[in-house]
């Protein structure tokens, strides 16, 4: 078997499109180095080499050791150097990369290859003493954490305690000399910490740190992430090994990060930060402020340091090439690493970048009209779910502010919420139903839990491309990053300001993660912008979705809204809300508390005008588009007051006694409500209630007719029926009622009767009830408990133990179960077909608006999703990728 892929100097063994062998990094490195963008040599292990080791025992296969050295000797070959050679030693890094990238969890060593001997031989062959200890110091650090267990902290408390000591306050304070003393420290407390010399021999080191890479995919950060992100254990992790190229060999050497554009705003703007005398990680590990890359970003951050465009104008200049390169070559913004050693430029990484919601959409229509991606590309590169982002409200910009520190806008949104000082804390902060706002001083990988639940992240080292602001922008969390003038007390558990306010834990900030804002208390909101991208893309989605997409709204602001968001008619109007309104209530609780039918009409006739002015509204919003009515659903007792002051309110409005209505109340009350008299079967008991509620439709579709709207589409919806014969009885009442009101208004509506489907028998049996079905809507909330026997009101309890047991992955009352409901709902929609081939097939209920569910309705052929007003885009996005 071929385990090690190698690269270097313009050729490659492995491509872009075997992330699966060769992890995200490695395939990266090997199409750059095909694209003859400098990349240091080296080879890939593949990520079978991880499934091997963890299926047998942790041990490698036999054949790789062979592999591994033919690969390392091509790589001296290129570097001119020898691994462990006292003279020219070659220095290695050792990668993780897994498929997907998986930013911090997986720990990197570099300077690979030092020892006693090798030090000295680096040392004499750059002529600088100073660099080559400062690589050892690096490595045994490095090593020593990821690889031998001993935490970092102890090494950088030794290097503080030797600053103090000699009175530096900067690590470029330390000669050669210093870092020389410094390593053998370093040693020492390896050798008291592990009972163990640090090892010198660098092939030991090698496979110590292969070693470490392939454990540390198991290690629990790594679990945690991969559970977050729904990423397989099975996939395993590839190795890279790469010969080392120095940012820290003086100041003709840099270290940096940068992304093809803004991944922030979207911009079409080179963007990124370096370190001038720098390795590795310096720039996210928050130790030093970065520099900005460009004069502009420097111009726009306001940044005092002089950018990467004026330091090393040659360089940079090659590096834009790149960012032009790789960009048109991936179609899509990049975010890259690279080295500066000695003025020359080498890319140690490319991916495709994270980016906000926000950017997300700016790079798609921008990508899209400089005719770099199709707009079925553009419509792709959205993620339904986090449109959600771009719906919710920001922060006014014109509402006072009590600003008490500027920092970095790392991921854009407001947040408001009471400050915590640990990722755990937030986590059970939330679990009690706070909102919590993260401080830390910088994040690291295990705070992932606590940044996950937060509403913000609020740090005070770090920047744009710190741990928090990267994690922070993939999650859609806002984050300010690198509040240099606050100061955090773990202990005391206080924020302090830089005019010498203290926060405490529990007290209420904002963060404006647009402009990097930390605002005392809360800020009024604004409603978001909807025109623009946000329309350009939608208008795309909308030319190549097949499905319709409606909304399910009873109140005018939400069916206003929902048009705004672009849903084309009502798909669910659930009247019952509407009887809950306060000058209607009585008299609702009046007609239910009637023992007769004279005295339910009577209470009814004062209910016909308020429910005939809601639908005149609603007809007037939706102008002409189809509004689907759902008669009165649930079970009468659920309108009745529970309160002794409620109770003889309505005594007295409906002439009885307390008494009497607690009786009444007491017949009404069911064991099962949810499966007992509610739907179509009081239709069927009371028809004089479905008689109103037809009447109040069509009254008010004839004055809304007569005031020169739009035709109005009354689509009138019979809940909970499980036999055609209760349809068609129900059908006949609204027939009647519609004829009636017609004729005396001397008008025709066009109308449909349809049901909504919501029970088994009623999928099972759908040709026959298609026969006086003008059309189906799917309940799939009901079908859902009706299919699976759970009720939804309290199936949360045991779901979350179900979803944490792996005995099921989503809740189906979130995502529909395609397999059993979905398989009921595609025999409804053929059987009605058969009988009814127009008939026209929709869903309502929390499905309509989940994007695998939207799909799952495209691929049955239904025509129309209706969702909550929020989640209309979302539904409209989703259908567009169903149809591609
Ligand atoms: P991560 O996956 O956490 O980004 P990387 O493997 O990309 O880890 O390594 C982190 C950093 O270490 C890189 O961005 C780069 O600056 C540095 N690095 C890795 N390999 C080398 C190398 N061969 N030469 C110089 N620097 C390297
Ligand atoms: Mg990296
Ligand atoms: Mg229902």
């Amino acid at each position: 078997t071929k385990w090690v892929y190698t690269f270097a100097k313009g050729k490659a063994e492995g491509r872009a499109d075997m992330k699966e062998l060769l992890g995200g990094k490695g395939a990266n490195l090997a199409e750059m180095s095909s694209l003859g963008i400098p990349v240091p040599a080296g080879f890939t292990m593949t990520t079978e080499v991880c499934t091997h080791f963890y299926d047998n025992d942790r041990t490698y296969p036999q054949d790789l050791e062979e592999q591994v050295l033919t690969a390392l000797a091509e790589i001296e070959v290129h570097m001119d150097a020898k691994f462990g050679d006292a003279k020219a030693p070659l220095l290695v890094s050792v990668r993780s990369g897994a498929r997907a990238s998986m930013p911090g969890m997986m720990d990197t060593v570099l300077n690979l290859g030092l020892n006693d001997e090798t030090v000295e031989g680096l040392a004499q062959q750059s002529g600088d003493t100073r660099f080559a200890y400062d690589s050892y110091r690096r490595f045994i650090q490095m090593y020593s954490d990821v690889v031998l267990g001993v935490d970092h902290y102890i090494f950088e408390e030794l290097l503080e305690y030797y600053k103090d000591e000699k009175d530096y306050s900067l690590d470029t304070d330390l000669t050669g000399e210093d870092w020389k003393s410094l390593c053998d420290q370093y040693k020492e407390k390896v050798l008291e910490e592990m009972d163990e010399d640090f090892p010198q021999d660098p092939k030991v080191q090698l496979w110590g740190a292969v070693g470490a890479v392939f454990k540390s995919w198991m290690n629990a950060r790594a679990n945690t992430y991969r559970i977050l992100h729904n990423i397989p254990a099975e996939w395993g992790t590839a190795v890279n090994i790469q010969a080392m190229v120095f940012g820290n060999m003086g100041e003709d050497c840099a270290t940096g990060v940068c992304f093809t554009r803004n991944p922030s705003t979207g911009d079409k703007h080179f963007y990124g930060e370096y370190l001038i005398n720098a390795q590795g990680e310096d720039v996210v590990a928050g130790i030093r402020t970065p520099q900005p890359l460009t004069i502009y970003e420097k111009e726009e951050s306001g940044s005092k340091l002089p950018s990467m465009e004026e330091v090393m104008p040659k360089t940079f200049a090659e590096l834009v090439t790149y960012r032009n390169k790789l960009e048109a070559h991936y179609k899509d913004m990049q975010d890259m690493e690279f080295t500066i050693q000695k003025d020359t430029l080498w890319m140690l990484q490319t991916r495709v970048g994270k980016r906000t919601t926000k950017a997300a959409l700016k790079m798609a229509v921008d990508m899209c009209e400089e005719g770099l991606i199709t707009k079925e590309e553009a419509v792709m590169r959205l993620d339904p779910h986090s449109l959600d982002q771009l719906l919710h409200p920001t922060l006014d910009p014109d509402a006072p502010r009590d600003v008490i520190s500027r920092a970095l806008p790392a991921s854009p949104g407001a947040a408001t919420g009471r400050i915590v000082f640990s990722a755990e804390d937030a986590e059970k902060w939330v679990k009690r139903k706070e909102e919590v706002i993260l401080v830390r001083t910088e994040t690291s990988p295990e705070d992932i839990g606590g940044m996950h639940v937060a509403e913000g992240i609020l740090t005070t080292r770090g920047g744009m491309t710190s741990h928090a602001a990267v994690v922070a922008r993939g999650m859609g969390t806002p984050c300010v990053s690198g509040a240099g003038d606050m100061r955090v007390d773990y202990k005391a558990r206080t924020l302090t300001s830089f005019d010498g306010k203290v926060l405490a834990e529990g007290d209420v900030i904002t963060l404006d993660g647009s402009n990097g804002e930390v605002i005392l208390g809360t800020v009024p909101t604004i409603q978001p912008e909807l025109s623009g991208d946000f329309a350009k893309l939608m208008h795309w989605a909308d030319d190549i979705r097949e499905l319709g997409v409606r909304t399910n709204a009873e109140t005018p602001s939400d069916a206003e809204m929902a048009r705004k968001l672009g849903a084309e008619g009502i798909g669910l109007c659930r009247t019952e809300h509407m009887f809950f309104e306060h000058a209607r209530i009585n008299y609702v609780r009046e007609m239910i508390l009637a023992d007769d039918e004279r005295k339910r009409r009577e209470a009814l006739g004062h209910i016909l005008p308020f429910q005939r002015q809601d639908f005149e509204e609603l007809f007037q919003i939706m102008e002409g588009l189809p509004l689907t009515i759902r008669l009165l659903d649930p079970p009468l007792h659920e309108f009745l007051p529970h309160s002794e002051h409620d109770m003889e309110e309505v005594a007295k409005i409906a002439n009885m006694s307390v008494e009497g209505v607690k009786e009444r109340a007491a017949e009404l009350a069911e064991q099962n409500p949810m499966l007992g008299h509610r739907g179509c079967r009081l239709g069927i008991t009371y028809p004089e209630i479905y008689e109103m509620q037809t009447r109040a439709i069509f009254e008010a579709a004839c004055k809304v007719t007569k005031a020169g709207g739009k035709p109005v589409m009354p689509e009138i919806m019979i809940p909970l029926v499980a036999m055609n014969a209760e349809l068609e009885r129900l059908k006949v009442v609204v027939q009647n009622t519609a004829k009636e009101v017609c004729e005396a208004e001397g008008l025709e509506i066009d109308y449909m009767v349809g049901t909504m489907i919501e029970l088994p028998r009623a999928c099972l049996r759908a040709g026959e009830i298609a026969q006086a079905a003008e059309f189906f809507s799917f309940g799939t909330n009901d079908l859902t408990q009706t299919t699976y026997g759970l009720s939804r009101d309290d199936a949360g309890r045991f779901l979350r133990v179900y979803q944490e047991k792996g005995v099921i992955n989503v809740d189906p009352f979130v995502s529909i179960d395609q397999d059993g409901v979905g398989e009921l709902v595609q025999m409804g929609a053929e059987r009605g077909r058969q009988t009814r081939p127009d008939i026209k097939l929709g869903i309502c209920g929390e499905h309509g608006g989940d994007p695998a569910s939207v799909a799952f309705c495209h691929k049955i052929g239904l025509s129309y999703v209706s969702c909550s007003p929020y989640r209309v885009p979302i539904a409209r996005l989703a259908a567009a990728q169903a149809a591609l």
